[in-house]
């Protein structure tokens, strides 16, 4: 990229400071938490932007991608860069748009649905909604860090989903406004099932400015874990209590020892040897709940009241996809999958697996809402990596045996899972961004313009 267009982008946004070209700088912004993958630490280790842009507004942004459009620089969005698969590296250079500075939170209205720009914490979105008796649906352990945009252009779901599903789902993301990248870029204004051709797009075919977000009505959790001898015995209980809708919760998360043993911090909380259990649970139930547990053969070995993101310790920092995280502070060639169980032969799955892989493959279960409202026993099960090749093996075991994975060491929407089999993010990207200028790369079946060989579904 010339030097000529990091000035030029200043002068469009009037303001220098928010042109970032100190390669330093540029190279950290360029990066996420791709390093969880082995496979992905090779592929995209080097790979960066050559200057940041930090807007303020949607207007900005059109005045920004006309000019990228024009002088064909690629564009790749940024929230707070904890996304897991390089969703945020820039595989071709050009501009990193950073909307950190984005970060209004505009009403949360009266029906409980959040109106928000993207750069919005999602903690600090969690925090305004309790204070108006609402919090957030579900959200990932990153919570603190993550922005709104970053968790609709590549999370999926987390903590909450046991109870309302994951972002897709039960109409949680209720519209969205949208910055096309064409010659005259568009405020688009998506609602409905429009939404879709944008959610887990990576930020390949749009750039959300403006969100609806819905959220739950506040409940007062109490956090709770429950140590089990046995995992079989540990998946039963929380597995009933996930299913089981009488009970409010927020969380129930199932670790097969020895990874208990990799929660340094906690290491007070979980008995050796033992399957343990974190829940978040309603406050009002918790007598109960214990009760439930004791007699399921489980001992309590914490249980507190939940007091917001603050509270110490806070055991949703131990599990969805922090869970691998304390795994590679204990050894670093522990990796992840992300798997979902089927819910009438989990069992049989498991044992397969454990026969199979043994400690290779260690059982870390997390719980959602399905679409049909069944509850599903996901997975992001903490792996030891020894090659790619096994790694691999474990992906095709998986899926031999019907367990859906969504494989978190490939760097392309399609190859991560969640890419829509309508195909509605590739025809947005179509008519979005013809140049195929947005995160290029990271949509593979995607060919600019003329290019359109690829037939949508
Ligand atoms: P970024 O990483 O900055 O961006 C993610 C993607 O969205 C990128 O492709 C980017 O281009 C795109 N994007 C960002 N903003 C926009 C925008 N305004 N318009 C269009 N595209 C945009 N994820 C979960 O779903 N659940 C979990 O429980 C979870 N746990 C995690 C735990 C750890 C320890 C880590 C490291 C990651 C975890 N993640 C999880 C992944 C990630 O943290 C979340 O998905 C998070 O919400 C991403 O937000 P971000 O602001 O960091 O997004």
């Amino acid at each position: 990229m010339h030097p000529q267009h990091a000035r030029e982008l200043a002068a469009i946004v009037g303001d220098e400071t928010r042109v970032l070209t100190l390669p330093q700088a540029v190279e950290q912004l360029s990066r996420d938490f791709y390093w969880y993958s082995p496979v992905l630490r090779i592929q995209l280790a080097g790979k960066a932007g050559e200057a940041v842009v930090q807007p303020l507004s949607a207007h900005e942004i059109q005045d920004v991608l006309r000019y990228c459009y024009a002088h064909d620089l690629p564009v790749t969005v940024r929230g707070a860069g904890t996304g897991n698969y390089g969703q945020a590296v820039p595989l071709r250079g050009g501009v990193v748009l950073d909307l950190a500075r984005m970060d209004q939170i505009e009403s949360i209205e009266s029906d409980g649905v959040a109106v928000c720009q993207p750069g919005v914490r999602l903690g600090a979105l969690e925090n305004q909604a309790r204070k108006l008796g609402w919090e957030l649906r579900c959200y990932p352990s990153t919570i603190v860090k993550a922005t709104v945009g970053g968790f609709l252009g590549g999370g999926s779901g987390g903590i909450g989903s046991v109870a309302h599903g994951n972002l897709r789902h039960f109409k949680t993301v209720r519209a969205l406004d949208v910055v096309t990248m064409e010659e005259e870029p568009r405020i688009l204004h998506l609602e409905g099932d429009a939404i879709h051709e944008i959610l887990h797009a990576w930020g390949t075919n749009g750039v959300m400015t403006r969100i609806w977000l819905a959220l739950a009505p506040a409940v007062e959790w109490a956090q709770c874990a429950v140590a089990i001898p046995t995992f079989d015995a540990a998946f039963e209980f929380s597995e009933r209590m996930a299913g089981d809708p009488a009970w409010t919760k927020r969380l129930v998360t199932t670790f097969e020892w020895p990874i208990p043993s990799f929660f340094g911090p906690i290491r007070e909380h979980t008995p050796d040897g033992q399957a343990l259990i974190f829940f978040l649970i309603a406050l009002s139930q918790l007598p109960e709940f214990e009760s439930a547990a004791l007699a399921a053969g489980g001992q309590i070995a914490y249980s507190g009241a939940y007091t917001g993101l603050r509270t110490r310790p806070l055991l949703s920092d131990y599990t969805w996809n922090h869970t691998t995280l304390w795994a590679m502070k204990a050894d670093e060639a522990y990796t992840y999958l992300q798997c979902a169980f089927d819910c009438d032969s989990v069992r049989e799955q498991i044992r397969a697996l454990k026969d199979r892989f043994g400690s290779e493959f260690l059982l870390h279960m997390e719980f959602w809402k399905g679409e049909d409202g069944r509850i599903v026993p996901g997975a992001i099960p903490v792996v030891y990596y020894t090659s790619e090749k096994r790694l691999n093996e474990m992906i095709d075991f998986c899926r031999e045996i019907g367990v859906y994975v969504a494989n978190p060491h490939v760097n392309f929407v399609e190859g991560g899972g969640r890419y829509r089999e309508d195909n509605v993010q590739l025809l947005a990207k179509q008519r979005y961004d013809p140049k195929g200028l947005l995160n290029p790369g990271k949509m593979a079946t995607f060919e600019p313009e003329s290019g359109r060989k690829v037939i949508a579904k």
